[in-house]
């Protein structure tokens, strides 16, 4: 790379940080790892209509949760600042003039009574293409229509006005984008967007082009839903003549519904049961509470891994399981696909059970004690560590390891029905009390010997392990699930074993 990588991640501050927001975050922040440059968090806040309180600080919260350390921001300092758009409101109002002394943009005081009646006038025509562009800027009130003197005066008296782009007619051209190849832009179906409002806020379209030039931007990495206003992002940088040092473009692919039909919207996520943001979110509007990846018990690590997995793939391997060391090495846009990927729950799920499973047991033992201390439970370290040992593959999650194994601590007071009904039949009492007599024999409890012994003696009688075994387990547990039986047993030990299992015998 020839220039200084500079990218940014320029979120509007209008409500919690979605997946997609998440996404274009990672991929700008692994990119500029990946060369040694710099990750910057803009906050775009020109629409004051959108403003969520506290959303600017959930998204500083959740890119400091994943992992992503930004190198220039308004919390971190940087020679390009202020870093959040309404402190940069001064700087606009020039650019925006600059564009109308040059010809490339005008002012315009049309009432939007004028303007709804120039879009009902174009709807009734019939007009091929309905907006406030070449076609229809010479009927409107203009600086192209008043002249200069008019327009002078109607600035000087206040009159509420708007700067707009004047959109050449009828020019062709194409666009690089670094994931999608060239694109074909053609102004003629493009309108006279506003840059600039009289109460002094640019639009976003002008404070994006004005910050990103500022701030030297190198690599403009961004959501789909922006590639529309790609061509006029590069009119205006011809526009102010800053061809030259424009940057480069990335538009990343949507994420999809699990079923890969449209976008992935919130409404999913409450409508299958998995988060969509980050971290918890209470909307200050509306009341709703979200619980996030981290409330659900994601590891960080393993949400940034599933994430990066989401429309990038790292070439010639099957390997899944990236940290994000490994990821800032060879993360590159090449391998961004083009077309949306589908968002698949079930394997978040998968990627945070590789994280756990990678975790010592002495370490996954703190969660466990921990939880079985909010049930009132105390759990020596060396216990929860073997019974972590013991329940771990079937875990997605840390608190799952405390739900999964509660009766190693706890006695079942009942018993599944399902497993009752299939396994308890009218010889098995029988059986188990012939199973405590074998227990009662046993020299040691430890679970090999156990395993030879019972096996044996169930051989030798023909009984059929399943017989056996399927109703201990119920006794034992409350229902058929678990690990081997013969660790359950070996961590129950002979007394409590016996004891449930002579219980149960009476109470089932
Ligand atoms: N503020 C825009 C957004 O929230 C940024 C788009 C861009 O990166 O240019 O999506």
């Amino acid at each position: 790379m020839d220039r200084e990588v500079r990218v940014r991640f320029a979120p509007s501050p209008t409500g919690a940080l979605h997946l997609g927001g998440v996404r274009t975050a990672l991929f700008n922040y692994l990119f500029a790892r990946r060369h040694n440059g710099k990750f910057i968090l803009r906050i775009e806040d020109t629409d004051q209509t959108r403003f969520v309180p506290g959303a600017e600080d959930y998204i500083i919260r959740s890119l400091d949760w994943i992992g992503l350390d930004i190198d220039e921001s308004d919390l971190k300092g940087g020679d390009y600042g202020p870093y959040k758009q309404s402190n940069r409101k001064h700087l606009y109002a020039q650019y925006a003039e600059q564009l109308v002394k040059s010809g490339n943009a005008y002012y315009a005081f049309d009432t939007p009574d004028e303007l709804e009646a120039m879009r009902k006038k174009l709807e009734a025509e019939k007009a091929s293409i309905q907006c406030y562009g070449p076609a229809t800027r010479m009927t409107m009130k203009n600086s192209l229509t008043f002249g200069e003197e008019q327009t002078q005066l109607m600035l000087q008296a206040g009159k509420p006005y708007v700067i707009r782009f004047k959109m050449p007619e009828n020019e062709k051209f194409t666009i690089h984008d670094i994931i999608r190849g060239d694109i074909n832009a053609d102004t003629s179906v493009l309108d006279d967007k506003v840059l600039y409002k009289s109460d002094g806020m640019p639009t976003y379209h002008l404070a994006n082009i004005v910050d990103d030039h500022l701030m030297k931007i190198s690599h403009v990495i961004r959501g789909e839903e922006w590639l529309p206003s790609l061509p006029l992002h590069v009119l205006l940088y011809k526009a102010f003549g800053w061809q030259d040092t424009m940057p480069e473009f990335a538009h990343l692919p949507l994420i999809l519904k699990p079923d890969g039909k449209g976008k992935l919207s919130k409404r999913d996520g409450d409508r299958l049961g998995f988060p969509v943001f980050p971290l918890h979110w209470e909307d200050p509007k509306s009341g709703e509470v979200c619980k996030g990846y981290e409330e659900y018990g994601y590891f960080p690590e393993a949400f940034l891994n599933m994430m990066a997995l989401l429309g990038w793939n790292p070439g010639n391997t099957t390997q899944e399981i990236f940290s994000k060391e490994e990821l800032c090495k060879i993360f590159s846009l090449e391998h961004v696909n083009k077309s949306g990927s589908k968002f698949d729950p079930e394997k978040n799920k998968w990627f945070n059970k590789q994280y756990m499973e990678r975790l010592d047991n002495s370490v996954l033992a703190k969660y466990f004690i921990e939880d079985a201390a909010k049930d009132g439970v105390t759990v020596d370290a060396q216990k929860a560590e073997t019974i972590c040992g013991l329940v771990k593959d079937r875990c997605h999650f840390t608190h799952d390891l405390w739900k999964e194994s509660t009766y190693f601590f706890i006695a079942p007071t009942s018993y599944d029905e399902v497993n009752k009904k299939k396994f308890w039949k009218e010889d098995t009492p029988a059986i188990m009390r012939e199973v405590v007599d074998i227990l009662e024999q046993q020299p040691t409890f430890a679970a090999k010997t156990l395993e030879e012994n019972i096996t044996k003696w169930i051989k030798d009688k023909e009984l059929g392990m399943g017989k056996v075994l399927n109703p201990v387990r119920l006794l034992l547990c409350g229902a058929c699930k678990g690990p081997h039986i013969f660790d359950i047993l070996e961590n129950l030990g002979k007394d409590e074993s016996i004891s449930r299992i002579e219980k149960g015998i009476e109470v089932i």
